[in-house]
């Protein structure tokens, strides 16, 4: 996306050479399985035909969240595997199978209505099945199998999703690889797909035959611990203006900063609106290089402020970009100092940025 003014004050700048090796290290940790590549909410708001462009050589099936999505993604990869989490909306089935996009179905009553559509059709399209297997968000239940509309039903994967895989050590996940096994014994022979990222590494008994990571596609590994990803988004932002203030003197909304000395202020073109959290105020922090520039104040809709008091007048000018997310600071970091995760800082990131995309 290239703004047609070429005024944007933030850019963000997305190494598309780094997802494609992101996507081989996590295909590699679970090579005994197909590994599918997630690339719902616009690929995590990285811009889903540029993430799928530098993937479509490697990958053979993705997965979004939404049929709407699952559109937009047929008209970009023609040949390849699409299933759509949500399924179908209820009564809409036939923009599915138009679109060869393949349904997870998640309810009975979405199951029932896509086999009459089928029926009725006369082709069994294909669809997937989802299990809840304990997070009580989306499939059916253990006792929903002996359902009649279930009978001879052949899906051509078994999908759950784990609700704790970012902590290895949690009991919740054994107990939902234990439950999908079990449920997966009434339609045996069909491929399974239990792990997303996390669940990845987690250890090969969760990798069944489809794995589905997303958010390692984008350099993020949510369990914490050291990353084998390669960082993928870098995010600067422009200084508007530069104002000496004097102790005393207030900054922001609210005065919520009060300077003890005199100091610089350097005002940032980006803002709540464009992703960067009110959170971020007081803990968040912007890059000048390896210097760190602490946020003073409240964070406004289209912009922020940072004390540049140690940059010298020559190291820091109207005009001049600032780090956001780089190498002194990555979107896990930022997701601490806000008190989020690092899918929500990138399915945040704003849409009013000049994007560049680089690497291929
Ligand atoms: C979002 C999602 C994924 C991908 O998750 P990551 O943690 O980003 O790898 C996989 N499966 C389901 C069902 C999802 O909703």
């Amino acid at each position: 996306m290239t703004q047609n003014c070429q005024q944007a004050t933030a850019r963000l700048k997305i190494n598309l050479a780094a997802i494609k090796q992101n996507y081989t290290v996590v295909a590699a940790q679970a090579a005994q399985a197909e590994c599918a590549a997630v690339v719902k909410a616009d690929a995590y708001g990285l811009g889903m035909a540029e993430v799928v462009g530098c993937l479509k050589d490697t990958v053979e099936t993705f997965f979004v969240a939404q049929p709407e999505e699952g559109c937009t993604l047929r008209a970009l990869l023609p040949e390849k595997r699409i299933f759509v989490l949500h399924g179908f909306a209820l009564g809409r089935p036939e923009i599915l199978a138009q679109n060869r996009l393949i349904p997870v179905l998640n309810s009975l009553e979405q199951i029932r209505q896509w086999r009459s559509f089928c029926a009725q059709d006369g082709c069994e399209h294909p669809a997937a099945l989802q299990f809840d297997t304990g997070m009580s968000r989306f499939g059916i239940s253990e006792d929903d199998l002996t359902d009649d509309s279930l009978e001879e039903f052949r899906p051509v994967l078994l999908v759950s999703h784990l609700a704790c895989a970012d902590q290895v050590d949690h009991p919740a996940n054994e107990m939902q690889r234990e439950r999908f096994v079990r449920m997966c014994r009434a339609f045996p022979g069909v491929p399974r797909s239990l792990s997303a990222t996390s669940g990845v590494f987690l250890g090969q008994e969760y990798h069944f035959e489809l794995v589905r990571p997303g958010v390692a596609l984008h350099g993020v590994l949510p369990n914490g611990g050291i990353s084998p990803f390669k960082p993928v988004v870098t995010l600067e932002a422009q200084i508007l203006q530069i104002l000496s203030i004097k102790s005393g003197d207030f900054v922001g909304y609210g005065f919520a900063y009060r300077a003890q000395s005199p100091m610089r202020v350097a005002t940032v073109g980006i803002g709540y609106a464009d992703g960067i959290f009110r959170s971020f105020s007081g803990s968040g922090a912007l890059w000048a290089g390896d210097k760190r520039l602490p946020v003073l104040g409240c964070v406004s809709m289209d912009s922020l402020a940072v004390d540049v008091t140690q940059l010298t007048a020559e190291e820091c000018k109207e005009g001049d970009w600032l780090s956001i997310i780089g190498p002194q600071q990555d979107v896990t970091t930022i997701a601490e100092m806000t008190g989020t995760i690092g899918y929500e800082i990138l399915t945040s990131l704003g849409r009013r940025f000049a994007r560049y995309y680089y690497g291929l």
